[in-house]
């Protein structure tokens, strides 16, 4: 697979993401194909990238504020993380929780913060009723704690969640779960959020494309930006075939733009690999043995949590952490690792048949907070570091980062736009890091089991 780090620029040649969304097993609709960029082409922004995050600003900025823009895309849309993920639309992102956002700021920012969240759940479901198809299921999401221990903060957090931050999320019992929600598997307790919906993420990104086409705004495939120079106050964004001028250019790459693509960003963000696997659709005796409530997603505690729903089509979706490096990403050793977790959490489905296994890159930030930054002495802006929790969010951060560049004092009081993302210090050192630390929590798993 593709590697951000070690690789100069990303393939221009992978018109599909590899994921299920994208496969005929999926879906029939035919994907977009947008040409490639030839020639030199001007325009007031430029926007590299295109997945939620460079298409909804490209849609805000044409549709909102009427300015002309240009997305450029290394494959086609959706080809990054918006095509690969889970599809489950949670409020939330980066990985602070309330009370550790409280803590570091205060609590009304923190309320400020999930009030954001709140709305980016409302934009994407303003898309589905506006007519964005993407498979949606309203099932709600489950946070099962994973030892007894974690029960009673969870229950708390539900509390100050619905009492203090304008969400309604209901804590559960061992019985209740079990009711009501899933019995096919262990539960000690957990907490609901009814709000939460699954989609098929690469479709959305599909309807989010051909909006921002409707809107005016052009957008470029099979187009990796080789590099970004400033000449006067112009940018120009070079591909092999063509370049782009622009007053503004806007980053919107996540993980996956090159390390050396633009000298703001290097080693602010940290590319890490999430993997999912998919089985074939599950028949009713199946459904039975493991009795999900339909559309219901659920993820646990653990510091390396497992992820899972069931799709519209009965196949089960179990996701978690992947390799270190992309070179081993499509490894079965990492297929293998997450067997292993589905049949754990399911033992009753050890008879069931992997079809689809797949990988891609989550962006990290030093901090564990995303940012969307305007550099004003660069006149760029850039929004990442959603820490593999950016469906929803990245939609509201393109709208916010439209809204950044043309009216900034229009946006509510939140630390995202006041601060850059910092850099990481010892950059060469976040890989052995991040061995040692799957290591550690491998281990961390082993006690708790033999504890229980
Ligand atoms: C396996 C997995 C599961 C996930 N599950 C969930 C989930 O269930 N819920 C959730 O909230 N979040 C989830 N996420 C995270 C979520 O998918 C992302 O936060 C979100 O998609 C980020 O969107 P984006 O537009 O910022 O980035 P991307 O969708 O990654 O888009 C970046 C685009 O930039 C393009 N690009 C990069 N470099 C260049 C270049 N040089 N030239 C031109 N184009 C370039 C790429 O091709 C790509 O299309 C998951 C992520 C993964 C990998």
């Amino acid at each position: 697979m593709y590697d951000p780090i070690k690789d100069p620029i990303p393939p221009a040649d992978q018109t599909l993401p590899n994921s299920y969304w994208a496969s005929d097993a999926s879906n029939k609709r035919s994907p977009l194909n947008y040409r490639q960029l030839q020639g030199h082409e001007q325009s007031d922004v430029v926007i590299i990238g295109a997945g939620y995050t460079g298409l909804s600003c490209a849609l805000e900025l044409s549709q909102k504020y009427n300015v002309s823009c240009t997305v450029v895309e290394a494959n086609q849309p959706g080809w990054g993380c918006s095509g690969r993920n889970g599809g489950f639309v949670l409020p939330g992102t980066g990985r602070l929780s309330v009370q550790q956002m409280t803590k570091r700021w205060n609590k009304k920012t923190s309320q400020n913060i999930y009030a954001e969240y709140l709305r980016s759940i409302a934009t994407v479901k303003g898309f589905i009723a506006d007519g964005i198809e993407c498979d949606d299921t309203a099932g709600g999401y489950l946070k099962l704690a994973h030892k007894p221990s974690l029960v009673s903060s969870l229950h708390d957090q539900a509390r100050a969640l619905s009492d203090d931050y304008g969400d309604s999320i209901i804590a559960l019992t061992k019985a209740d779960i079990a009711a009501e929600y899933l019995s096919g598997t262990p539960a000690y307790g957990g907490i609901y959020y009814p709000n939460a919906i699954g989609i098929n993420p690469w479709l959305f990104c599909q309807g989010l494309a051909k909006r921002v086409e409707q809107a005016g705004a052009s957008i470029f495939g099979a187009s990796p930006v080789i590099s970004c120079e400033r000449k006067q106050s112009k940018h120009i964004v070079r591909t092999e075939l063509g370049s782009i001028e622009a007053k503004t250019l806007i980053v919107a790459t996540n993980a996956y733009g090159q390390r050396r693509l633009h000298p703001v960003l290097t080693d602010r963000t940290f590319p890490v690999v999430s993997s999912i696997i998919v089985t074939e659709p599950l028949n009713q005796e199946q459904l039975m043995r493991i009795s999900m409530k339909a559309g219901l997603m659920v993820m646990d505690t653990r510091a390396l949590k497992y992820y899972y729903r069931v799709l519209p089509d009965n196949r089960l979706l179990f996701g978690g952490r992947g390799a270190v490096y992309g070179k081993d990403a499509d490894n079965k050793k990492y297929l293998n690792a997450l067997k292993q977790g589905l049949f754990a959490t399911f033992p009753q489905l050890s008879d069931i048949d992997i079809s689809h296994f797949w990988s891609g890159w989550v962006s990290v930030s030093l901090d564990d907070s995303p940012r969307i930054f305007h550099d004003k002495s660069e006149n760029m802006l850039y929004s990442a570091g959603y820490c593999g929790a950016g469906l929803a969010f990245s939609i509201q951060a393109g709208k916010r980062l439209a809204q950044l560049l043309v009216e900034p004092n229009t946006l509510p009081d939140l630390p995202y736009w006041k601060t850059p993302l910092q850099r990481f210090p010892l950059a060469a050192l976040r890989r052995p890091a991040l061995r040692a630390f799957y290591a550690w929590e491998g281990i961390k798993n082993t006690i708790t089991k033999q504890n229980r």
